[in-house]
């Protein structure tokens, strides 16, 4: 199984982190796919998530996962197993690896090396247009008292800005600055979901030379699932981060 690598997060050797892909050859639809949720053979999905977890040698049973709502609510946990009605996690507690499933909606995993606290982000359009990011970094240095300047983020592939088109009553909920024209389409706009969380981390303190922006497009590169261009055939990823002991 092939991991986007993030340069920034890979300094750290007492974290884990990795967000899977397709695979750059690829035979089936589905391959490498971590969701049991679309139609994949069960037992495939399994074995996918055996490999992924041991890559990163992490169990499975200190994973934290989530039934993802497009929210902009985050939870503090300090336990393994799913938790519901929220899009991000946040933890200051070792050997708990948190988890989100992806297919163009934008992964963030973030970690501050001083406080040894970790946090892992979904945001489609709508959790980025409710502040998803933002809302969590501000969450992060309240409850944990720490400074944003700290913070490291790995912005993940994602939806780019190169395929991903919306509708009006998408693009009217966000600033022209995220938005590129559509050639011929004037009800139709490209959104930049990745520029959008970016700037979000930086209005909650965040700096510029500690976020990663990751430059994969998961809808034109074929390396990754992506839900606009293989619709119900599409397989899901996962982006996990964790603090080793
Ligand atoms: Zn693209």
């Amino acid at each position: 199984m092939q991991f986007i690598i993030s340069k920034l997060l890979s300094n750290y050797k007492n974290i884990a982190y990795g967000i899977s892909s397709r695979g750059l050859k690829y035979t089936s639809t589905f391959q490498n796919n971590l969701s049991y949720s679309v139609g994949d053979d069960p037992e495939m999905v399994s074995e996918n998530r055996n490999i992924f977890y041991s890559s990163l040698g992490i169990q499975k049973s200190q994973v934290v996962s989530l039934k993802q709502i497009h929210s902009s609510n985050s939870l503090i946990v300090e336990n393994p197993g799913e938790h519901y009605n929220a899009d991000a996690i946040i933890t200051n507690k070792s050997n708990l690896f948190l988890q989100v499933s992806i297919a163009d909606c934008v992964p963030i995993l973030i970690y501050d090396p001083i406080s040894q606290v970790v946090a892992a982000v979904h945001a489609g359009w709508r959790g980025t247009n409710s502040e998803i990011a933002f809302k969590s970094v501000i969450k992060i240095i309240e409850v944990y008292n720490i400074k944003s300047k700290n913070l490291i983020a790995f912005i993940g592939p994602s939806a780019g800005e190169c395929c991903y088109e919306v509708g009006e009553e998408t693009w009217k909920k966000f600033n022209t600055k995220y938005l590129k024209k559509h050639s011929f389409d004037l009800k139709k706009r490209f959104l930049n979901v990745k520029k959008a969380n970016y700037d979000q981390l930086l209005k909650a303190g965040m700096l510029k030379n500690n976020i990663e922006v990751s430059q994969y497009c998961t809808i034109c590169d074929n390396q990754f699932h992506s839900f606009r261009r293989d619709g119900k055939n599409s397989g899901r990823m996962f982006a996990v981060i964790g603090i080793r002991v």
